[in-house]
């Protein structure tokens, strides 16, 4: 009888314990079922982005984002740089970076830099633009409070994108500023770089291209080959306008619209830029072209144990 009383308090017990929780799972709602992450996976796209790309093959996104509160943020990135120069157009991607502010079709040279600093946006090159390897990007910060502002900030940007003035008078000025920008950046360090550019980036492109360029080219070349520059690899096909920030994202949108919509490519399309990148004696042919985003990756070779890399 004890021993029953035994089992039957245990078998209570072990109800009651089976019980409760069940009671507390019924209580909760069921928990969503979450899928392992696998290196594989893609990234899910910001839902809240709006994309498309226009006719002329100009890609854009924009979002509303109201913190901070009355800011707009403008980005143009073209998928061009270094790597794209000829021989005797070093440093010319990052010279065109420069003429940006130097004279286009709605901003004579002056009125860029000093309208937007009136807005109280700081303004330049190296402060609003940076030239790389691949690409190059222009920045801009405005208020959002003037809608007019955020126009002509998108006015600019198309202005980069397709109406420079690459002005024969105003170029001969800027060669200075660059010259003065490679001179300010010797030193230790780049006698350092120097020396680990050639290893880094054994036989690859990368070491023979970079941004700053060649000091005789910078001070030689003549207007035309920053046009070739220019009309080649600036090309809408080639571009994307960002734009985040606290202003009606439908509108914004459809000034980016506006305002891209009817640039067009000034030159026949580039070829797909090709690198040959070989280590220790084991090559690897690449190419890249516009529809990918092209970065350094680093494969094992099939001819032994040295790595190959493409861009
Ligand atoms: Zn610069």
């Amino acid at each position: 009888m004890k021993h029953l009383r035994f089992r039957t308090a245990l078998l209570g017990a072990l109800l009651t314990s089976a019980m409760v929780p069940m009671a507390a799972r019924q209580a909760q709602a069921p928990a969503p079922a979450v899928r392992a992450f696998t290196p594989q996976d893609t990234i899910p796209f910001d839902a809240a982005v709006r994309t498309g790309k226009l006719p002329n093959g100009l890609t854009y996104y924009v979002r509303k984002n109201s913190r901070p509160a009355n800011r707009v943020l403008l980005r143009l990135a073209v998928k061009t740089g270094s790597l794209d120069e000829a021989d005797d157009q070093q440093g010319l991607a990052h010279m065109l970076e420069h003429m940006a502010f130097n004279g286009s079709a709605h901003f004579p040279p002056g009125q860029l830099v000093s309208y937007f600093e009136s807005t109280g946006a700081r303004l330049g090159p190296h402060v609003n633009a940076y030239t790389s390897f691949e690409e190059t990007v222009y920045m801009l910060d405005l208020p959002s409070d003037k809608p007019e502002i955020v126009e002509k900030g998108l006015t600019a940007f198309a202005d980069f994108a397709g109406g420079l003035s690459l002005d024969p008078a105003e170029i001969d000025k800027e060669r200075g500023v660059v010259i003065e920008e490679w001179r300010g950046g010797l030193g230790a360090q780049s006698r350092v770089r120097d020396k680990q550019i050639p290893i880094l980036f054994y036989h690859s492109r990368f070491a023979d291209r970079l941004p700053i360029g060649k000091p005789d080219i910078v001070r030689t070349f003549p207007p035309a080959r920053l046009r070739a520059f220019y009309d080649t690899f600036y090309r809408p096909d080639r571009m994307a306008v960002v734009a985040v920030g606290d202003m009606d994202a439908q509108r914004l949108e459809d000034e980016v619209r506006t305002a891209f919509g009817a640039l067009k490519p000034r030159a026949p399309a580039p070829p797909p830029r090709k690198d040959e990148i070989s280590f220790s004696g084991c090559s690897s042919r690449s190419s890249t072209n516009g529809s990918t985003r092209s970065r350094a990756v680093l494969t094992r070779s099939s001819c032994g144990p040295e790595f190959t890399a493409r861009a």
